[in-house]
């Protein structure tokens, strides 16, 4: 639920999506896309991999927001890769790149703007891509789910984890942050 509101609000702002529909509380039905093979990890804040990488301090509020670039293969582990390996091994060519990133950055704008209207602070988060041919006309569409599971969400008074860490780090109650999203969403 969280995943299609997220979608399709970000759909009304002209952000084309792969959703089409809710089914029931399971399944979505969603335009089959050429999965591009690159997560990109976007971060307004400092935290997991990147302060454990860089020695960064945790919680470092960044003057813009990053995008990170990692191979989707997990054998390798998901390996970080920059802009030059993505062109030089083909997975994607520049126009789509530096169209993504542009996209990255409107779908950053506007999820940052939604959860603080709830209270909630956008520290980073995981977009995928999908091609898709449309009369003979190639489009870009995003992909996948955004949801708890793919974000890192912070109370904004609190700071409390609302995410997928109340898993990781063994917290606790994730049923109870997750339901809780969904219920300022
Ligand atoms: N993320 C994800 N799927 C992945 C890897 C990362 O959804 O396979 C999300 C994760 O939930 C977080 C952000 O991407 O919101 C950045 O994760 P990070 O690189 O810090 O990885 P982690 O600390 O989880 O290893």
């Amino acid at each position: 639920r969280i995943s299609e509101h997220i979608l399709s609000s970000l759909n009304q702002v002209g952000i084309e999506t792969h959703l089409i529909k809710r089914i029931n509380m399971r399944e979505q039905l969603v335009k089959l896309v050429e999965i591009i093979p690159i997560e990109f990890v976007v971060r307004n804040i400092a935290t997991g991999s990147l302060t454990k990488r860089l020695g960064i301090e945790d919680g470092t509020v960044l003057d813009y927001p990053l995008i990170e670039y990692c191979l989707k293969n997990d054998e390798l582990g998901d390996p970080l890769v920059s802009r030059e390996h993505i062109l030089a091994f083909k997975w994607m060519n520049v126009f789509e790149l530096d169209w993504i990133n542009e996209e990255i950055r409107r779908i950053n704008d506007f999820l940052l703007g939604m959860f603080r209207g709830v209270g909630i602070k956008l520290v980073d988060f995981k977009l995928e891509f999908g091609r898709l041919e449309i009369n003979g006309k190639k489009e870009i569409l995003l992909a996948d789910e955004i949801s708890p599971d793919t974000c890192r969400l912070w109370d904004v008074v609190s700071e409390k984890k609302l995410d997928k860490d109340r898993f990781r780090k063994d917290l606790g109650n994730i049923i109870q942050a997750y339901q809780e999203v969904a219920r300022r969403l």
